[in-house]
């Protein structure tokens, strides 16, 4: 199983494929993860990367595509993947491609996640992270109260830098007219594109994504 979770920032992509990934064994590279990781590091890829993601633009292709060509090769993507927030323009989705044709491999599907952006104004605005161990948690909507600890780890809660009203705003901006295009771009492919209505609870976005990939 070789999937791409597309769809823009607040969907819920990596809540679903942490819990798609953990069901069939396969590994989840995303790319936002790994980059936060590298300027938690403060390494050069880090420092890079910081300039664009404080701002919520793009990091530069060349940047996340080696990111992208190291995942691809190790041995734990041999049985499959599933890439969480990548490709994020047409260029990047031409790369992967190639990359994928090197290794004699292709796309399975890309499950598209399907949100208005007043959901995930809303959605980003409650979303609070643990530093230590990445889980996510939303604070309660009605309450607006969460712990600030982490239920896993322990770890103090923390809202993402780029999920302030006025970046996210700009993500939004950066998805439609990068990312969105991609919808089209994989519509006239030849990989199976599944569109998944992703408002709702948790589980029910994920018995539709079963189903979509047909392992329900
Ligand atoms: P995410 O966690 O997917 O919302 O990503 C957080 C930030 O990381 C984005 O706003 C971008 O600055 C950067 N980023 C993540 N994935 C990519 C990508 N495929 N291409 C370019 N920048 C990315």
């Amino acid at each position: 199983m070789n999937l791409v979770f597309l769809g823009p920032p607040g969907a819920g992509k990596g809540t679903q494929a942490n819990l798609l990934a953990g069901r069939v064994e396969i590994p989840k590279y995303a790319t936002g993860d790994i980059l936060r990781e590298a300027v938690r590091e403060n390494s050069p890829l880090g420092v890079e990367a910081k300039r664009y993601m404080d701002r919520g633009e793009l990091v530069p292709d060349e940047v996340v595509l080696g990111i992208v060509d190291a995942a691809l090769k190790s041995p734990d993507a041999e049985r499959g993947f599933i890439l969480d927030g990548f490709p994020r323009n047409v260029p990047q989705a031409e790369a992967l491609d190639a990359y994928l044709a090197q290794q004699n491999r292709a796309l399975s599907a890309v499950v598209y996640f399907d949100v208005d952006d007043e959901e995930l104004v809303r959605r980003l605005a409650r979303r609070r992270v643990c530093p230590d161990c990445g889980a996510v948690f939303s604070l309660r909507a009605e309450t607006s109260e969460v712990s600030d600890r982490c239920d896993r780890c322990g770890g103090r809660l923390e809202a993402r830098v780029d999920d302030k009203q006025e970046t996210v705003r700009n993500r939004l901006r950066v998805y439609h007219e990068n990312t969105e295009p991609l919808l089209a771009w994989y519509k006239n492919g030849s990989v199976k594109l599944f569109e998944l209505d992703a408002i709702g609870t948790v589980e029910e976005v994920h018995g539709r994504l079963l189903s979509a990939v047909g392992c329900s």
